[in-house]
């Protein structure tokens, strides 16, 4: 029933969410509409008022609820056995980790994508049960510089971890903890480690959060009570490093390094799912570590929605622009 509803509308979409601005600044976003924005630039950056489309627009006072209310669908057709990828992308700051995680102060209502996808599937798990048995099992894991972590051990942080491709599973990653969870409570405390483990190796002016991408991987098998039949969906929720241009002349040594990494896979990102949009026969899924993880949850019959963020200060509107054009682009069906 998810399924048909979502059909119509092809399997990418691409939501744009608009953070509020600081106290008394300058906005550069002329108008939102339900599906369009349109952004107001100073002369340098070319003609005045330019209008981007998407499959929707979420102005600044949206709330989290109501993000959730558009993405739940999607999120719901795991249990189907489809598999769903979802990811936030944007500058550092844009509000990436708002719409997956929450602010940091986070409250019941303040909760992001991520806590609300897994207690819709505990929901619906549980109106199910009489015909249906759910496991449902996460991961979660950082790729930084090319290199993957899981973010679910209480030690040994460093150990690097291979992406692997077998018959049964797909691609995936076969030593990262695999955690079985069936409440609310067991999630929230599996995110407050992958959080805290993520923020190893960051101090004030290094934060690593902001220059790797962290997955949270959600597996999902149903076993059907009278016919014994199994179904499996996976959901790869994905929030993305910083999409900002790092100047070259002032990054050297590690931040030239880690800005690199993060511009191949952020790209690789983009022509993967353009191509897709595309319907392209060659998608070039091997040129990078994210594509290579995340290769059965797009294209085919996977379902894929992008986040991408943007802030609506006059201070911005340079990686406003970036990453409009980004997002139209990987958006073009
Ligand atoms: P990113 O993860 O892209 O670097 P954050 O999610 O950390 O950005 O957002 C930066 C700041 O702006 C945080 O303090 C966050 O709570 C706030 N913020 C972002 N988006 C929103 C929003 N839609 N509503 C209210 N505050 C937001
Ligand atoms: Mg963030």
């Amino acid at each position: 029933l998810y399924n048909q509803v979502q059909d119509l509308k092809g399997n990418i979409r691409v939501y744009c969410r608009v953070r509020p601005g600081r106290l008394d600044f300058q906005s550069v976003v002329e108008n939102i509409e339900e599906r369009t924005i349109t952004i107001n630039a100073p002369a340098k950056y070319g003609k005045g008022c330019r209008s981007f489309s998407f499959n929707k627009v979420f102005g600044p006072s949206t709330t989290q609820e109501e993000v959730f209310a558009d993405t739940q669908p999607l999120i719901r057709s795991v249990l189907d056995g489809y598999n769903v990828c979802i990811f936030a992308y944007g500058q550092t700051g844009s509000g990436k980790t708002h719409t997956m995680t929450g602010p940091k102060d986070l409250t019941e209502n303040s909760r992001g994508v991520n806590y609300r996808a897994l207690g819709d599937l505990f929901f619906l798990a549980e109106q199910r049960k009489d015909t249906l048995h759910y496991d449902v099992s996460v991961q979660m894991i950082e790729i930084y510089n090319e290199q993957v972590r899981d973010l679910l051990v209480t030690d040994g942080l460093n150990k690097r971890l291979e992406i692997r491709n077998n018959s049964q599973n797909g691609f995936n990653v076969p030593d990262a903890s695999l955690v079985q969870v069936t409440s609310m409570y067991d999630v929230i405390n599996l995110m407050n480690l992958g959080h805290r483990n993520r923020a190893v190796g960051a101090t004030a002016l290094n934060d690593r959060s902001s220059r790797s991408h962290s997955c949270l991987t959600v597996h999902v098998q149903g076993r059907d009570l009278t016919s014994g039949a199994v179904l499996r969906g996976c959901m790869h929720l994905v929030d993305l490093a910083g999409s900002e241009r790092v100047d070259k002349s002032e990054a050297t040594g590690d931040r030239l390094k880690e800005a690199q990494h993060i511009n191949k896979s952020l790209s690789a990102l983009g022509d993967v799912i353009s191509s897709l949009a595309q319907k392209n026969s060659h998608v070039p899924y091997r040129n990078s570590k994210l594509t290579q993880l995340l290769q059965d949850s797009l294209g085919g019959q996977a379902k894929t929605l992008m986040f991408v963020h943007i802030s609506p200060e006059l201070n911005a509107v340079g990686e406003t622009l970036s990453t409009l054009k980004f997002a139209e682009r990987v958006a073009t069906v």
